[in-house]
């Protein structure tokens, strides 16, 4: 007879993400939220959440990340991408408990940001990012390793996305290098090319390859041929140590399950059924996509391009879905039609895990006295990833 032995499987970080629990140590997902959620059936929800946030009055402040859902929006004090808000969160010393509805790493960023004193709670702790967790600490150091073997880690100045964790942060922070965000990614570069002496400074892009590419091609005027692509799960990345000497952007292999999902498929198809429409989409999406839109920016860019844009004109926008259902809504008095530059439904899945149960159950834990799901991150990394930070503040 023989004994069953246990079985040395563990989940794929996929199967955590999409159950939600358990702990992930190479990745910025966390653990399933302890104690009791109201039932999302519950009537009360929105009573429940107001009565908490008017008891805890100035000493919360909640912010709500763009492609939230509208139940939760409803609560946030400010809504605004992940910078905006770390920034707002900053300006608000007062604020004993910063209630981030949004993904993970911008809870760590509004740590970084604001003060000790100052609490950061993220309400579902499994509202990870997968595009961050594309890029780990381990991976990042061994990629290090490889630009070194191959002599040119002295050329090579980091600038990681925002969107990535506090441990690449400082990665980037140590190595000399600046966070972007898709607004300033291009001044990001230029400043970092502007880093090393003699004008043959290179890149590694962090995580968003897509990002990455479409900036030093469309902003800056590069050729494809000047981006190589280095692979974390292939061995030395998957590049010859030749193809890093010549390349002037590494781009790291990441990218955004949301944006990445958009295709020149999808822009053919909505110019052929809607005439006349304008393609506007985010430089995540893939280049190919970035480069048959007629207009690309950054999510506060694209709010702004839809407010100044006349009655009449028709928009199809490249997205979360939460933010492009809103901004129809908002704009459809006004006569200008938006829509979903695809047809399937493309929602942020981590994003969407803070739902009402979740704000509810954080808010009156708080209103009780009891801290929960506290974002920390520790004073090393912060350091290091707060100088990254400030490096991006200063670019010219
Ligand atoms: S939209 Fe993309 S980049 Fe933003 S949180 Fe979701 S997976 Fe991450």
């Amino acid at each position: 007879m023989t004994t069953a032995q246990p079985l040395d499987v563990q989940p794929t970080p996929l199967a955590l993400l999409l159950l939600g629990r358990d702990a992930d140590p190479s990745s910025e997902r966390g653990v399933e939220c302890p104690g009791d959620l109201p039932a999302p059936s519950d009537p009360d929800l929105v009573a429940r959440a107001r009565a908490a946030k008017d008891k805890l009055g100035d000493r919360v402040f909640v912010l709500g990340h763009h492609y939230q859902r509208d139940e939760v929006i409803q609560f946030a004090d400010v809504t605004g991408d992940s910078f905006k808000l770390a920034r707002d969160a900053a300006a608000r010393p007062a604020a004993e408990y910063i209630v981030f509805c949004g993904v993970h790493f911008m809870a760590e960023s509004a740590d970084i940001l604001t003060s000790d004193e100052q609490k950061v709670v993220l309400p579902d702790l499994a509202a990870g990012c997968s595009m961050a967790d594309m890029a780990s600490a381990e991976q990042v150091a061994e990629c290090w390793d490889v630009l070194a073997e191959a002599g040119i880690a002295e050329q090579v100045v980091p600038v990681s996305y925002m969107n990535s964790s506090a441990d690449i942060k400082a990665f980037t922070g140590r190595h000399g290098g600046t966070i972007c965000t898709s607004s300033n990614a291009r001044r990001a570069l230029q400043w970092a090319f502007g880093q090393v002496d003699g004008g043959d400074g290179k890149v590694l892009f962090l995580p968003d390859q897509h990002l990455g590419r479409n900036t030093a091609v469309r902003d800056l005027g590069m050729s494809l041929d000047d981006c190589v692509v280095y692979n974390p799960h292939k061995p030395g990345g998957g590049v010859t140590a030749d193809e890093l000497r010549a390349a002037k952007m590494i781009l790291w292999r990441g990218h955004c399950s949301v944006h990445g999902r958009f295709s020149l498929d999808s822009v053919e198809e909505v110019r052929a059924r809607i005439p006349g429409v304008q393609v506007l989409v985010h430089p995540e999406c893939k280049h190919e996509v970035v480069a048959a839109a007629d207009h690309v920016g950054s999510t506060e860019h694209i709010i702004k391009m839809l407010e100044a844009a006349p009655a009449g004109s028709k928009w199809a926008i490249g997205t979360e879905l939460n933010l492009v259902r809103r901004l129809a809504n908002r704009f459809a008095d006004q006569g200008k039609e938006i829509v979903f530059l695809d047809r399937t439904v493309c929602f942020c899945s981590t994003m969407n895990r803070i739902d009402l149960p979740h704000l509810v159950w954080a808010l009156e834990s708080l209103a009780d006295g009891t801290v929960v799901n506290r974002i920390q991150v520790d004073a090393e990394t912060e350091h290091y990833a707060k100088l990254a930070l400030e490096r991006m503040l200063a670019l010219p």
